[in-house]
């Protein structure tokens, strides 16, 4: 038997989420079973746990979208018990039950080893939010980032957090917007040069070019503000869009693209080749400081998940949580 947060809807459709005991033999089938030890909660666990079951098509189910922890048994030459491995995407925790219990089965290949020098619950606390952020951070990279300020909205979130603190390590000038002025002295712990509210970028746009201003984007917000920050990139800059928590329109014009040669990256996580996967996670345990990471951390244990999952759709939920599934 092992403890799992199982999600359940009843014959009138309505939800529910409980910490229940629960035998092996439910598991789904799968080459590797892994003694989770870490998950932690995203934008997307918010809308597998809550009301209406967002993206979940069969219940029970177990959400929690990634996950880090200890091979227990393994049918593929590639893990043997006592590897640490981390698991994001393949849709994990949503077609399939995740992370928010003590053992999990899924198939070899959506598995990554943990990387030399980050333990499973540091793992946890960049995953799938910071390994997005990562790719969205290489993705400029592969761009070029221009001299000047890169911008990082809903910074103070998850991925906001994580790309914040590893675009400044890599010594860019970081703007962080924010619309929780309180989260400025966080933001400034962990790198950002400048706090930028989010009211200034909140207008919707009335021209279609503004000052060219910002050398990249991580983009994490989306609608009215990234159709503005597209206005005020600089000549040839980039934008990673990860997000759409602030709505999923875009009330854009095509000039930034025609007349300063804007990229727009689209960044997906989920259905990343393994060599990605592997390249991301080295990058995180090279250039995300460790010290930095320990202060985005708010700890939470499985009996948690029904309000953290609430909180995290209304976007108060600051850095990372970071959930114990042992406790
Ligand atoms: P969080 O809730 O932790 O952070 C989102 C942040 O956005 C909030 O903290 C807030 O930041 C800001 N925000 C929230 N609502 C609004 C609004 N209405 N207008 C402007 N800003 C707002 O979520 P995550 O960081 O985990 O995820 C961010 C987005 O990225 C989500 O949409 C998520 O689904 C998506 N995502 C996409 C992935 C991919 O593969 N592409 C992978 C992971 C996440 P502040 O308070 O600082 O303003």
């Amino acid at each position: 038997m092992f403890k799992a947060l199982i999600v359940e809807k009843d014959d009138e459709g309505k939800t529910s989420a409980s910490v229940q005991e629960i035998a092996e033999d439910r598991l789904p089938e799968g080459d590797v079973t892994v003694a989770v030890e870490y998950s932690t909660v995203n934008y997307k666990d918010g809308l597998c746990i809550g009301p209406g079951g967002g993206l979940v098509r069969n219940y029970p189910h177990v959400p929690g979208i990634d996950f880090a922890g200890t091979v227990e048994a393994s049918d593929d030459a590639r893990y043997k018990p006592g590897d640490k491995v981390v698991l994001t995407g393949w849709r994990v925790g949503e077609n399939r039950w995740g992370g928010y219990a003590e053992k999990a089965r899924v198939i070899a290949d959506m598995l990554v080893p943990l990387p030399e020098g980050l333990t499973t619950r540091q793992a946890m606390a960049v995953g799938t939010a910071g390994f997005t952020a990562m790719l969205a951070v290489m993705a400029l990279e592969d761009h070029g980032i221009k001299d000047g300020p890169v911008l990082v909205t809903g910074a103070a979130g998850g991925v906001g957090s994580v790309a914040t603190a590893i675009l400044a390590n890599l010594g860019h000038h970081v703007a962080a917007v924010t619309g929780r002025p309180e989260t400025g002295d966080y933001l400034k712990s962990l790198g950002a040069a400048q706090i930028v509210p989010r009211e200034d970028l909140a207008e919707t746009v009335k021209r279609p070019l503004e000052a060219e201003t910002w050398g990249g984007c991580v983009d994490a917000v989306g609608g009215a503000m990234l159709a503005r920050v597209l206005g005020q990139m600089q000549y040839g800059a980039s934008v990673a869009a990860v997000g759409l928590a602030g709505g999923a329109s875009l009330p854009a014009t095509v000039v930034p693209f025609l007349l300063r040669g804007v990229n727009l990256l689209g960044i997906d996580s989920v259905m990343q080749p393994y060599e990605n996967r592997l390249r991301a996670w080295e990058r995180i345990a090279r250039d995300l400081p460790m010290d930095k990471l320990d202060t985005m951390i708010q700890p939470a244990t499985l009996a948690d998940l029904p309000g953290l999952g609430a909180d995290i759709l209304k976007g108060q939920v600051k850095g990372r949580v970071v959930v114990d599934v042992t406790a």
